[in-house]
């Protein structure tokens, strides 16, 4: 297949990366010239635009962007995807951004002839690497036929959440119960050490115990628990703090929206913008670890 990808991040390199394993020709672009050179050592081609990306791509074209802002100009920009797309060809973007600006974009890709999913995705930088990550999409179940194979070469699974903007509906309610459970890991192991636990036995017996979590069985904040994770390399490479502080941002607007209570959120949101305010937002969001380690 001839894809399309543009947004070459902690994420999407990973993600593009599987695509040219599996065979497929990847045409790519990126701010950032490092990002681009590396896949085009693993065998991507180099594009000058999104628009010239996308005039190359047959079969889809997939973004991975940090936010709505960037989604939007690299759609719509003059130079930007929708300027270069042949009509039919599939638009899948993988960011995660409001619903509402999801189902703008969508809209916007029908009414030229391009069918678009939402389809953010789960599983850390870890699972971008192995090809192991869940994509939530949110798309009529025709487009979703279209890219299930391409979805499949860069993740395990696949949840149809509903129409345009469910899967980032999901991905906000997802990601509003992860950044609850790594400040609630980040508490209990940082308690549990001060009273004299060794760290990685106590996350052992968490991993064994009803406090298990992905927090704590896949990607454990205190350094050296889990060698693959972002603690145990200097909390870099992983998700970032500031994207954690936009993707809580996220879900408070959604519930102020639906009027729905979400006060554990709120308490999460406010404790990570403090953090990454105090120069910790390029860090991998489990270094919230550090507020509860006064060596640290
Ligand atoms: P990142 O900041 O590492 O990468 C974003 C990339 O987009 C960068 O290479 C940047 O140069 C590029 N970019 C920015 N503006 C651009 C533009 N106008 N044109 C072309 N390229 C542009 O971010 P990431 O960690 O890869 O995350 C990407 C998205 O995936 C975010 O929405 C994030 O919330 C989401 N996400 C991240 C993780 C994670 O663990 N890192 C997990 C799930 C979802």
């Amino acid at each position: 297949m001839r894809i399309a990808f543009i947004g070459l991040g902690n994420m999407g390199a990973p993600m593009a990366g599987n695509l040219l394993k599996a065979g497929h020709e990847v045409a790519v672009f990126d701010l950032n010239a490092d990002a681009v050179a590396a896949l085009v050592q693993a065998g991507a081609t180099a594009a000058d635009s999104p628009a010239q990306a996308a005039a190359s791509a047959t079969d889809a074209v997939i973004t991975m962007l940090p936010a709505a802002a960037h989604v939007r100009s690299v759609y719509t920009g003059d130079q930007g995807v929708l300027a270069g797309v042949a009509p039919g060809v599939p638009l899948v973007d993988s960011s995660t951004i409001d619903p509402q600006t999801a189902r703008a974009l969508i809209a916007q890709a029908l009414a030229q002839g391009n069918p678009m999913a939402d389809a953010p995705v789960s599983g850390g930088t870890t699972g971008a690497q192995s090809g192991t990550l869940t994509f939530m999409v949110g798309a009529d179940p025709d487009t979703l036929e279209r890219i299930r194979p391409v979805l499949l070469a860069m993740g395990r699974n696949i949840a149809h959440c509903g129409g345009p903007g469910n899967g980032q509906v999901a991905k906000l309610c997802n990601n509003l119960l992860l950044a609850i459970t790594m400040i609630g890991t980040a508490e209990a192991m940082a308690l549990g050490q001060s009273l004299g636990m060794d760290p990685a036995t106590l996350a052992g017996v968490f991993n064994t115990s009803t406090g298990r979590c992905w927090s704590s069985d896949s990607y454990n904040p205190w350094p050296g628990v889990m060698p693959g994770a972002p603690a145990s390399r200097g909390y870099t490479g992983g998700f970032a703090t500031h994207l954690m502080v936009k993707d809580l941002g996220l879900a408070a607007d959604a519930a102020r929206e639906a009027g729905v209570d979400t006060t554990l959120g709120a308490m999460a949101h406010a404790l990570y913008q403090e953090f990454g305010d105090a120069g910790h937002g390029g860090e991998d969001f489990s270094a919230i670890l550090k507020r509860y380690r006064s060596e640290a």
